[in-house]
């Protein structure tokens, strides 16, 4: 190819943060919401803000095991009249000369203003000997402390965890509202793929996107509704997208998206109606990766080596998937040091699949996983990271920065 080829070439490559921002901004408005039981809600990504309905904790209560007593010096020998226990407090106050024995989370009596941990008390003849002094407030924990009524404990467009749910209990919710689950169809063609564990025949090779596209859609939240092989025909591949295409919000194609003969997803979703975002990106891996959509609904090819297609999937669906419920679509900005020098690719930002390493000095460092074939499956296990390498010249030597972006949410 002469110097006018390869011109053409590399501008018919749409930058990457270009190719980012079209598949984000595909997404119209977010998924209708539902009520979703908080059990269920992990993964899922909140649609309304959560308020606190009461203080949390409701009523004042003990951190220690121990005395609610009223604050006061040491040396005193109080009488024990009542017991303060988790959901059964007391039933009288306390007062001068007096102690009521509480547990951890048990309401404060009326008239204690400080409680003396168990381990400073000895009790002798029916009365408590405080070992140390009372001050006031000691060891008491507020109504209202964690949460007052009415705050936002957690706010719209926050993909909820572990954290997140339990909150949203403390806060009296057994549901919160969600953007509904994206439907996600997941078609992997080619005619040398077989299932996974089926016996090879000569020229096959297992088809390990589907469960990677797969395994990485459901952390998002997905539902999945069409998964299946597609063979390398132009009729097969246009009735497989036309199926996907009523089932699914987001349709993930791997493979046939290149310009070799037997590359039919283009031209079919072309007569499908769906409309080109972009084709063919400065990604190095990932040049053919494809974008369109019909309507609403939103179509992906991702080209078919396996580590093209985990991530075309990390840098395009992810983020149109979390747009799709209302989330943040692109991770907070982060950078790391190169452990290592990286080559910079001249014509394509590179996604350097790295382990991070949080160093001595609490820096974090990018070490690529070895070698960075778009082929090579091995390249992705034991990475945290993707490494985004502007295209450029020369390396990023070992201590320059780079920008990463996390593999796990
Ligand atoms: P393609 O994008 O269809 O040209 O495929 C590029 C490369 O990825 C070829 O080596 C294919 O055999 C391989 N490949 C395509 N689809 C899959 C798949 N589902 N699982 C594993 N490898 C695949
Ligand atoms: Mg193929």
């Amino acid at each position: 190819m002469g110097a006018w080829g390869e011109n053409v070439a590399v501008t018919a490559l749409l930058p990457l943060d270009e190719a980012r921002a079209r598949a984000v901004a595909a997404v119209a408005a977010p998924l209708d919401a539902e009520a979703v039981e908080v059990g269920d809600a992990p993964g899922r990504v909140l649609a309304e803000d959560v308020l606190a309905a009461a203080d949390v904790p409701p009523f004042a209560n003990s951190a220690m095991d121990g005395f609610a007593v009223l604050a006061g010096p040491a040396g005193r020998a109080l009488r024990v009249v009542d017991e303060s226990r988790a959901g059964r407090p007391a039933r009288r106050p306390v007062g001068e000369g007096e102690a009521i024995r509480i547990s951890t989370g048990a309401p404060l009596p009326a008239g204690a203003t400080a409680v003396v941990p168990v381990e400073h008390t000895a009790e002798r003849d029916g009365a408590v000997v405080l070992e140390r002094e009372a001050p006031p407030h000691a060891n008491v924990r507020d109504a209202g402390e964690d949460l007052s009524a009415g705050a936002v404990v957690v706010r719209r467009g926050t993909v909820l965890g572990p954290p997140e749910v339990a909150a949203a209990v403390a806060a009296g919710r057994a549901e919160v509202r969600c953007a509904r689950r994206p439907r996600v169809a997941i078609l992997a063609t080619g005619d040398e793929l077989a299932p996974p564990g089926a016996p090879l025949a000569p020229g096959q090779i297992h088809d390990s996107n589907a469960v990677a596209l797969a395994a990485l859609a459901a952390r998002e939240g997905t539902q999945m509704v069409r998964e299946g092989i597609v063979p390398d025909d132009r009729a097969g591949t246009e009735e497989a997208l036309k199926r996907a295409l009523v089932a699914a919000d987001v349709v993930v194609v791997s493979g046939g998206v290149s310009v070799g003969p037997h590359d039919h997803v283009k031209p079919a979703l072309a007569a499908l109606g769906v409309e080109e975002r972009f084709w063919r990106v400065a990604l190095k891996p990932g040049k053919p990766a494809w974008f369109g959509a019909r309507g609403s609904t939103l179509v992906f090819g991702l080209p078919g080596n396996p580590v093209s297609a985990v991530v075309c999937f990390l840098l395009f669906v992810r983020p149109a998937l979390r747009a799709l419920q209302g989330a943040e679509p692109l991770p907070a900005p982060a950078t790391a040091l190169a452990a290592e020098p990286i080559r910079r690719s001249p014509e394509r930002a590179q996604a350097v699949r790295v382990a991070l390493d949080t160093g001595p000095d609490g820096v974090l460092a990018a070490r690529p996983t070895g070698p960075q074939g778009s082929h090579l499956l091995t390249s992705l296990l034991g990475a945290d990271a993707l490494a985004l390498v502007p295209a450029g010249d020369g390396e990023v030597a070992a201590g320059e920065p780079v920008a990463v972006e996390r593999i796990a949410p």
